[in-house]
C-alpha cells in the first residue's frame, strides 16, 4: 500500500444529518426516554451513539409506552404506522427525509389519479415499505431488469414508475429503459427518483476507479447506498469491500494494491472515515489525499417543526474529532 485516495464527496448526507440531529435535538429538549422506530439511519455506530445518550430504538410504534414520544427514521414509513402511534397516543416526530417524502407524493397522486405503478426498489428494504405502503393496492415492486422483462402489466395508459432514493444509477436507467420500451405510455419522473446524494456519491467513485487498485466503502452491511458503491466499483473492474470501520480491514489483504480509494455511504459519519485514515498511517502510509470535489453539497434541510437547529448538540456524533484526512 503506498497511497489512499478519499473520495470525496462521500458520507453523510442531508437527509441523515437531519434525522440523526431531530433525534439529538428531541433528547436535549425532552429529556430521554425519546423512542425512535427503526434504526434512525442505517449505521450501527449512529444507532450506538445515541442509544448511550438515550434514544430507545424500537421496531414498531406498538413497543412505544402509551404517550411517548416517537421519532421516525429517514427512510419513511407507511400511513398506517402514523394511525397506530396516534391511536397510541404517541407524540410523533417525522424524521422522513425530505426527497422520500416527494416519492410518498408522487405515489399518492398516481394512485389518486386511478394509476398502476411500478416501484423501482429493493422489497423489504425499509424505505420501500414506506413507500409501497402509500398505496399498497396500486404499487408493483420491480427489483432487476430482468423482471421489468417479464412482468405482466397492462398497457392501459395509466401506469407510472417511481424509485427507491439509493439504487445503483446505471441499473436504474437500464430498468426504467425496459419498462419504456415495453410499456410506452408509462409515465414518471423525468430520469429517477434516486438522490444527489446517492448519484454523487456514485458519481465520485467511477471518477476515481481509473486511479485506484481496490475501493474500501466504510457503511453498514444494512446500507443500501453504500452496497451501491461497492457494486459501482465492481461494475468498472475495481475490487470492493465494504467495511464497517477500521477492525474490519485485518481481514482484508491489502498488502499487494498500490493504490487504495476510500468512500463511505451516505450514513457514515466522517469520524470513522478519519479513523481508517489513522489505520493506514498506523500502517506507514503517508501519501493520503482527497480525490474530488471536498466543498460541501449545499443541500440542507430544515428540521422537523418545533426543533431549532443547534449545532453543538450533535459533534460528537457526526465528525467526533474534526480534522481531514
Ligand atoms: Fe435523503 Fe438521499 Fe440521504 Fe436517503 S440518501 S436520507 S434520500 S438525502
Amino acid at each position: 500500500m503506498k497511497r489512499v485516495l478519499v473520495a470525496a464527496p462521500r458520507g453523510f448526507c442531508a437527509g441523515v444529518d437531519r434525522a440523526v440531529e431531530t433525534v439529538l435535538r428531541a433528547l436535549d429538549i425532552y429529556g430521554p426516554p425519546v423512542y425512535v422506530r427503526k434504526h434512525i439511519v442505517h449505521n450501527l455506530q449512529v444507532v450506538d451513539d445515541l442509544e448511550a445518550r438515550g434514544a430507545v430504538f424500537v421496531d414498531s410504534e406498538n413497543d412505544v409506552p402509551e404517550e411517548g414520544r416517537l421519532v421516525l427514521a429517514a427512510h419513511g414509513v407507511e400511513p398506517g404506522v402514523h394511525r397506530r402511534a396516534a391511536a397510541r397516543g404517541l407524540t410523533t416526530i417525522d424524521a422522513t427525509c425530505p426527497l422520500v417524502q416527494k416519492v410518498h407524493a408522487e405515489v399518492q397522486r398516481y394512485a389518486a389519479a386511478g394509476y398502476r405503478i411500478v416501484l423501482i426498489g429493493h422489497e423489504g428494504h425499509d424505505e420501500v415499505i414506506g413507500t409501497a405502503g402509500q398505496a399498497p393496492d396500486a404499487v408493483v415492486i420491480v427489483a432487476t431488469a430482468e423482471q421489468a422483462r417479464s412482468i405482466e402489466l397492462p398497457d392501459t395508459g395509466k401506469l407510472a414508475y417511481a424509485t427507491q432514493t439509493t439504487l445503483s444509477v446505471d441499473e436504474t436507467a437500464e430498468i426504467i429503459a425496459i419498462l419504456r420500451a415495453r410499456f410506452p405510455a408509462i409515465v414518471g419522473p423525468r430520469k429517477d427518483d434516486i438522490c444527489y446524494a446517492t448519484t454523487n456519491r456514485q458519481r465520485a467513485v467511477k471518477q476515481m476507479l481509473r486511479e485506484i487498485d481496490v475501493l474500501l466503502v466504510v457503511g453498514s452491511q444494512e446500507s443500501s447506498n453504500s452496497r451501491r458503491l461497492v457494486e459501482t466499483a465492481q461494475a468498472g473492474g475495481v475490487p470492493a469491500h465494504l467495511i464497517e470501520d477500521e477492525t474490519d480491514l485485518d481481514e482484508i489483504e491489502l498488502a499487494s494494491f498500490g493504490t487504495v480509494g476510500l468512500t463511505a455511504g451516505a450514513s457514515t459519519p466522517e469520524w470513522i472515515v478519519l479513523s481508517v485514515c489513522e489505520w493506514f498511517r498506523a500502517h506507514g502510509v503517508t501519501d493520503i489525499s482527497v480525490f474530488g470535489d471536498e466543498k460541501a453539497e449545499g443541500v440542507f434541510f430544515r428540521l422537523p417543526a418545533g426543533l431549532a437547529r443547534v449545532p453543538e448538540a450533535f459533534a460528537g456524533v457526526r465528525a467526533a474529532g474534526g480534522g481531514s484526512p
